[in-house]
């Protein structure tokens, strides 16, 4: 048998041991019908008991508001860079973005093409290494709806609280790098959305949590698969859904109640964060990328003096199970994501990898 590396992976990424032993389980044979996971009909009993359970969880996870529909959508968070404006903007209507990287960038290019976008705040400036304040910040007259990024993955930044939208103004969120790694309190939001593959599960689905009224107010004329009120009408199975996805999303979430719930995961991410920020403010070789009060608890980025020297810790780190270390190829240096299902020992690994790699280099 393989020994498993310590994945630090920005996603797709590690998964709870005890769901990935689950899911091979399931793979073989779903809770005794016979049949794997892969194999069932998604309008057979087992599959749609899954898919309520997947949802029920996020309920009770997040303590989600009746008036609040949960949707599961094919197309990764990218889809919904889309799908937000499709649904929600008009050729009329302007939406505020909140730029806070490379993300929102890509949210706010595919809402031009609906509509007009007003950039309320951006850090594009420092090269995304803050979180602009409400000082910095513009809203337009009346938009439609403010966007933001509450986790900027590649940078490693995180928005403590979300922006103050004006009122009665719906907020949407791309939380695809820190969803459910904290409390969310939904009823602040319009919409959140985040593709699975960081902190849910596999990629291949995207969760969406969304207010009633406003699905009901989605355009009418879009197609079929690009509206909301298909997958709220259609309980997420208008078509075939990624069921597999969605089952191992399930098994996940059971996990985090099972850990806790979302306070419980919020002591422990900070706790694996301050790990590695304690590390890089003393350390004699690695500094950390971004503004202290904008580092995230998902993501970690730091730097040697050279892109030489972070290339040798890199490959140094992967001799020693350490994997998926490198930053974004857009901006190089090293990334640590430390999702929630990423153990305290892979974080004191690091520590110990960073810290004899700085006696042999510094
Ligand atoms: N938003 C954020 C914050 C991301 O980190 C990513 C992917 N890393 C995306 C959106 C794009 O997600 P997908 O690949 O699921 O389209």
């Amino acid at each position: 048998m393989t020994t498993r590396a310590w994945n630090f992976s920005s996603g797709p990424a590690t998964l709870p041991e005890p769901v990935l032993r689950r899911t091979q389980a399931a793979v073989w044979d779903l809770d005794g019908s016979g049949i794997g996971v892969l194999e069932h009909s998604h309008r057979g009993r087992e599959f749609m008991a899954v898919l309520a359970r997947a949802e029920a969880l996020v309920r009770q996870l997040a303590a989600v508001p009746a008036d609040y529909d949960v949707l599961f959508v094919p197309g990764g968070a990218s889809l919904q860079f889309a799908m937000v404006p499709m649904n929600f903007l008009g050729p009329a209507a302007t939406a505020d973005y909140c730029l806070t990287g490379v993300w929102a960038d890509k949210a706010a290019a595919e809402a031009r093409r609906f509509g007009a976008v007003h950039v309320a705040c951006s850090s594009a400036a420092d090269g995304y290494a803050h979180i602009p304040d409400a000082a910095a910040t513009r809203w337009s007259d009346a938009p439609a709806y403010v966007h933001f990024t509450s986790n900027n993955t590649i940078y490693g930044t995180q928005w403590r609280q979300p922006p103050a939208a004006p009122a009665g103004v719906p907020l949407v969120c791309d939380a695809s790098s820190d969803i459910f790694s904290r409390p969310l309190d939904v009823a602040r939001y319009g919409l959140v959305y985040a593709g699975a593959q960081k902190n849910l599960g596999p990629a291949g689905v995207t969760l969406v949590i969304v207010r009633k009224d406003l699905v009901a107010r989605g355009h009418a004329d879009l197609p079929t698969m690009l509206a909301y009120r298909t997958y709220a009408e259609h309980q997420s199975m208008y078509n075939t859904p990624p069921t597999f996805a969605i089952y191992v999303v399930a098994e996940v979430l059971a996990w985090l109640v099972e850990q806790g719930g979302l306070a419980a995961m919020a002591t422990h991410n900070r706790a694996k964060a301050a790990i590695l920020y304690d590390e890089l403010d003393r350390s004699p070789l690695f500094r950390g990328v971004v503004r202290a009060d904008a580092r995230s608890d998902m993501n970690v980025t730091f730097r040697t003096p050279s892109p030489a020297l972070d290339a040798q810790f890199i490959a140094t780190a992967e001799a020693a199970g350490l994997r998926g270390l490198a930053g974004h190829r857009s901006v190089g240096g090293m990334r640590a994501s430390l999702y929630n299902a990423l153990p305290v020992a892979a974080v004191e690994a690091l520590v110990a990898c960073m810290r004899g790699f700085a006696a042999a280099h510094g």
